[in-house]
């Protein structure tokens, strides 16, 4: 088991004793927040020590990083992974992005189509949503567990219950098995998110991203958000912590969740591999080699 959870980045962390509250999570950077222009040169300075780290953590070969980003429509996740991982090796990351789930995956248990997508170790996996919204989308709108033909009673506080438990078990498994997960709730407001739909049709390249459908799950917003409560609570634990990073201002959530991975990275104490001795005894001998070859 790894040690050094205890390190991670406690700044927006949720509480691991089940008493996290939406209502008093904020939307918004506090008061004494940098502008925007340094908040930006700040992540372009973040950008670069996450380059060397994941090098690192890619030589290292121990751990994988696997990173959750869960939110309302247009929070921001995609631009988010976009601007903080800017800059890392592709060969060392990868982003997977859950939508519904197909035919062959609702035959699945609900955990089977993300286990598959896991990083290995020495890379950074990114889930933009995840098996979350099984907690979530799902829970909203409890008629798509039909589609899923699962035995027994379904839609229950057990049932929901036992969702939990199963996470919270997968997730300790995985943390044992060399794997630091940090799930991060952008949290926007409502009436941000209305102003970014609005953006979007406004802005014809970006038009292609709004659906119809956006403002019918607006409707939904406090179950939404009753279910994003239950599910923080329930699943934050030290070594697969949720972060409620507030998202009204993009520049602000963008270093939060850079500073936030990269302390993850720095816990992991990383090393580059030892060199086979045969190499490191003899340097001066097997360049001269190579010089004559
Ligand atoms: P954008 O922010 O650009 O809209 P997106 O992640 O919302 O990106 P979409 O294609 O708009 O992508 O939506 C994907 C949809 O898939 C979401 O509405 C999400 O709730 C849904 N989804 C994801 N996982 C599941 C699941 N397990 N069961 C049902 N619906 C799911
Ligand atoms: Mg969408």
């Amino acid at each position: 088991m790894r040690e050094g959870y205890d390190k991670l980045r406690k700044k927006h962390r949720v509480p691991f004793d089940g008493h996290f509250s939406v209502a008093d999570a904020p939307t918004a950077p506090p008061p004494d927040t940098d502008d925007d222009a340094t908040l930006k040169k700040r992540l372009r300075r973040i950008n670069q020590e996450l380059y060397e780290l994941q090098r690192l953590q890619y030589a290292d070969g121990r751990h994988a990083l696997l990173l959750v980003f869960q939110a309302m429509d247009a929070a921001g996740k995609d631009s988010t992974i976009r601007t903080v991982l800017r800059g890392i090796n592709p060969a060392g990351c990868r982003v997977v992005s859950f939508k519904q789930p197909s035919r062959e995956e609702l035959a699945h248990d609900f955990l089977w189509r993300c286990n598959a997508a896991l990083p290995p170790r020495g890379t950074i996996g990114v889930f933009n949503r995840s098996y979350y919204e099984e907690t979530l989308v799902v829970r909203v709108h409890p008629e798509y567990l039909a589609h899923q033909n699962l035995p027994g009673k379904t839609n229950t506080d057990a049932f929901w219950e036992k969702r939990f438990e199963a996470i919270r078990n997968y997730e300790r498994y995985l943390a044992d098995n060399g794997t630091l997960i940090l799930k991060f709730w952008l949290n926007v407001s409502r009436e941000e998110q209305k102003n970014r739909f609005i953006a979007r049709l406004r802005e014809p390249r970006k038009q292609w991203k709004f659906s119809p459908h956006d403002i019918a799950e607006r409707q939904h917003w406090d179950k939404y958000m009753h279910c994003y409560e239950e599910a923080l609570r329930a699943t934050s634990r030290p070594w697969a912590p949720w972060y409620a990073i507030p998202a009204d201002s993009k520049p602000y959530m963008r270093v939060q969740v850079a500073k936030t991975i990269r302390k993850a990275l720095k816990t992991m104490n990383l090393r580059y591999p030892p060199v086979d001795a045969a190499v490191a005894e003899n340097v001066d001998a097997l360049i001269a080699e190579l010089e004559r070859s």
